[in-house]
């Protein structure tokens, strides 16, 4: 029903982009740019995730071996470090990780769920200093069933809102609008994370 009202809005009169983003619901821009970016095709299909009959190590115990830079690492706490999504659902989609190979929330330590949601805060505080986003979700998937892309090992979502951002992009091309390069979007976020007062 929408993907026709869309349509035909599309054959009607050009609007400026503003009036467009309001009326359409793209939503207002951010300040980072935006392309098209079907990164979560991959994902779905299975790419680099330790499915069944997939060789694949855990990424989450790989990340953390790369440098920074090519492993999209924003922060190194002690016992979790903060990674960009290589599959965003949002510009500045970022997951806590936890050093250690653990999957489950009952079976971390509360230093590392201390640190999780410590490090949770610290990324909505940089988040809001850098792309002004008008809310979040914060969350985790415990088990393959309930949607973890990695069940075994834990990680916390934490993925920046704007106003329409999930409306009728993802219906129409089966992909979602992203931001600037991913490695910019890293290096942008790092260099504000460092700018962050310590919190106790
Ligand atoms: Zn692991």
């Amino acid at each position: 029903m929408r993907l026709h009202w869309f349509l035909n809005r599309c054959k009607r009169e050009p609007r400026s982009s503003k009036a467009m983003n309001e009326i359409d619901g793209v939503g207002v821009p951010d300040r980072w740019q935006r392309l098209w970016a079907p990164h979560r095709m991959a994902y779905l299909s299975g790419e680099n995730r330790p499915l069944k009959g997939n060789d694949v190590d855990c990424p989450f115990c790989e990340i953390p071996k790369g440098d920074d830079e090519t492993s999209l690492i924003i922060y190194r706490g002690e016992l979790a470090y903060v990674v960009l999504n290589l599959y965003p659902y949002n510009p500045g989609h970022l997951l806590i990780c936890t050093f250690r190979h653990v999957a489950d929330l009952t079976e971390i330590t509360s230093q590392e769920r201390k640190e999780i949601f410590d490090l949770s805060t610290d990324a909505m505080k940089v988040l809001r200093k850098v792309s002004k986003p008008a809310g979040f979700n914060l969350g985790m998937n415990q088990g393959a069933i309930s949607g973890a892309g990695v069940a075994e090992h834990i990680h916390q979502h934490v993925i920046p809102r704007w106003s329409g951002d999930a409306n009728f992009m993802p219906l129409i091309g089966q992909t979602k609008v992203l931001p600037k390069l991913l490695s910019e979007t890293r290096s942008e976020l790092a260099s504000a994370w460092r700018e962050l007062p310590k919190s106790n």
